[in-house]
């Protein structure tokens, strides 16, 4: 423990942002990093718990009050290798991630836990900077090959630790480039792609071969990936959106948003937009519906492209604005969460049920709502109309998509019809056939993913191997 009494002497002093009016008008990140001798201090404020809950509240279990530690004392480069210890991506959940770690942290029984995110992506930009973050080639090759499929954190995460005990890994990605979610769904905003570049370029450096543009089911058959490799990881995400299917639903104006967030990060990495017409809230008034992280992106997504207004609606009540600690701490509480999107100007409405789209010559014009009790039942006499000319619909992800490579091999669906396979072995019920991140848990976060895919790397190499060196 670095310093014994910096809790008390230290307030907590997180990352700031980039004022709204300027960081609206570009989609760089805009979150400021604190200076070394502030992040330093920072660290110096975890009390190295003799049970530290953050470990626990951490899905990849990251060791946080060693690397606290170590950044207190300023060593630096020890604190990275510790840090990629247990996480292969953390300059992505430095960014990305909503820290369940500092909901679990003790100190956040009184408000103010250790900025433990900050501290994470300081420690990985500074190894980044100072070159310490290199290829780790293994020391022999095993002769076995495998496929994964799907680069999002998951199949990343996967390859990257198969790579490294010495297994071929070849990547099937179906878009031009890798990163999934990271680099097609998450906004420039949130995490600028050029990391997500330089990690793939570690991990060919490490051996792993990237396919873009391949679709396993359509363009290439999965039997036949299985046929070839000696193990196939499917790490495909959660496609399928929940839908809206209300009067109204086909008229022009209406998308899923994820339809729209690829679009704009497409065109700030002036990729080819493959065909598909524009969808662009210049100029509009937009309806989000649905408050997790899509609806937030659509949110910013929205407003820098200049729309004229945004509204979100959620279908659940508003959450109480803190949580009872002595009821939730150290799980992760409900309770209002606003994201910097949300403070660009987005009008937030809670316990809003939409009846029905109504258009004009095709197009959407506006919305038919009503207020809803605790039984998502519309209260009488509590209808109302909003203007809307783009409606996202960000209402989350039933499970991966099943048509095409799932139906191919027949893998068992759990009742929630993602891929089942336990977090134990991942593997599916077709021989060889292993599942990881959101094809196998659900709709989740960068954090889980990449989780499962380290641990599934474990699996896939006791499998292949009869025993396994690689961390679970
Ligand atoms: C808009 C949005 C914002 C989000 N923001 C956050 C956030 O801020 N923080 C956070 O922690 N989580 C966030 N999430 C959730 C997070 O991105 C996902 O949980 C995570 O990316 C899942 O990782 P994955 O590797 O399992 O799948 P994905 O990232 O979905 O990657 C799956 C990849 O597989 C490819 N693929 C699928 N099928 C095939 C096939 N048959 N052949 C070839 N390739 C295929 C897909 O093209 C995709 O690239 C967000 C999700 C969305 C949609
Ligand atoms: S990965 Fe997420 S939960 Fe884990 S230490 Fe980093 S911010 Fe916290």
């Amino acid at each position: 423990m670095g310093k014994v009494t910096g809790f008390l002497e230290f307030e907590r002093n997180d990352r700031h942002y980039e004022p709204v009016e300027q960081r609206i008008r570009h989609w760089r990140e805009f979150v400021l990093p604190l200076p070394e001798a502030e992040t330093r201090q920072q660290a110096a404020r975890c009390m190295n718990c003799g049970i530290p809950y953050c470990h626990t509240g951490c899905p990849v279990n990251n060791q946080i009050p060693d690397w606290n530690d170590l950044v207190y004392t300023g060593a630096w480069e020890e604190a990275s290798r510790n840090l990629h210890s247990t996480n292969n991506f953390p300059e992505f959940t430095g960014r990305v991630c909503p820290a369940p770690c500092e909901a679990s942290c003790t100190l956040n029984i009184r408000d103010d836990p250790v900025t433990i995110k900050t501290i994470e992506c300081a420690i990985v930009d500074r190894a980044f900077e100072q070159g310490w973050v290199k290829p780790e080639p293994p020391s022999g090759k095993t002769g076995k090959t495998v496929a994964v499929v799907g680069s999002g954190p998951a199949g990343l995460a996967c390859a990257q630790q198969l790579a490294r005990v010495g297994h071929n890994v070849h990547v099937f990605e179906k878009h031009a480039k890798p990163g999934g979610l990271l680099r097609y769904g998450i906004p420039d905003f949130k995490m600028e792609k050029h990391l997500v570049d330089r990690r793939t370029a570690q991990m060919e450096a490490e051996g792993v071969h990237f396919h873009c543009g391949v679709h396993v089911g359509v363009d290439l058959s999965a039997a036949e990936l299985v046929a070839r490799y000696d193990a196939v990881v499917l790490a495909g995400g959660a496609e399928k959106a929940r839908d809206l299917p209300i009067p109204g639903r086909d008229l022009k104006g209406i998308y899923f948003a994820m339809d729209f967030l690829p679009q704009q990060n497409r065109r700030v990495a002036n990729e080819p937009q493959d065909g598909v017409a524009p969808i662009l809230a210049t100029g509009k008034h937009v309806v989000v519906i649905g408050g997790g992280d899509t609806g937030s992106d659509g949110i910013g997504t929205s407003i820098r492209q200049g729309a004229l207004s945004v509204t979100n609606f959620e279908i659940m009540p508003k959450p109480p604005a803190k949580e009872n600690k002595g009821l939730t701490w150290p799980d992760w509480p409900l309770k209002l969460r606003t994201s910097s999107s949300h403070e660009e100007g987005a009008e937030r409405d809670f316990a809003v049920l939409t009846l029905e789209f109504i258009g004009e010559a095709g197009s959407v014009k506006r919305l038919r709502c009503a207020r809803c009790d605790s039984s998502f039942k519309p209260i009488p006499g509590s209808e109302f109309e909003l203007k809307a000319d783009l409606v996202l619909l960000a209402m989350g992800f039933v499970h991966p998509v099943h048509e095409g490579m799932l139906r191919e091999l027949g893998v068992a669906l759990d009742q929630r019809g993602n891929v089942k396979a336990d977090t134990n072995h991942y593997a599916s019920s077709v021989r060889k056939v292993f599942a990881a991140g959101d094809m196998r848990r659900g709709q989740s976060l960068v954090v889980w993913a990449i989780r499962e895919g380290r641990q599934a790397a474990h699996a896939v190499d006791e499998f292949l191997m009869g025993a396994s060196t690689l961390p679970r």
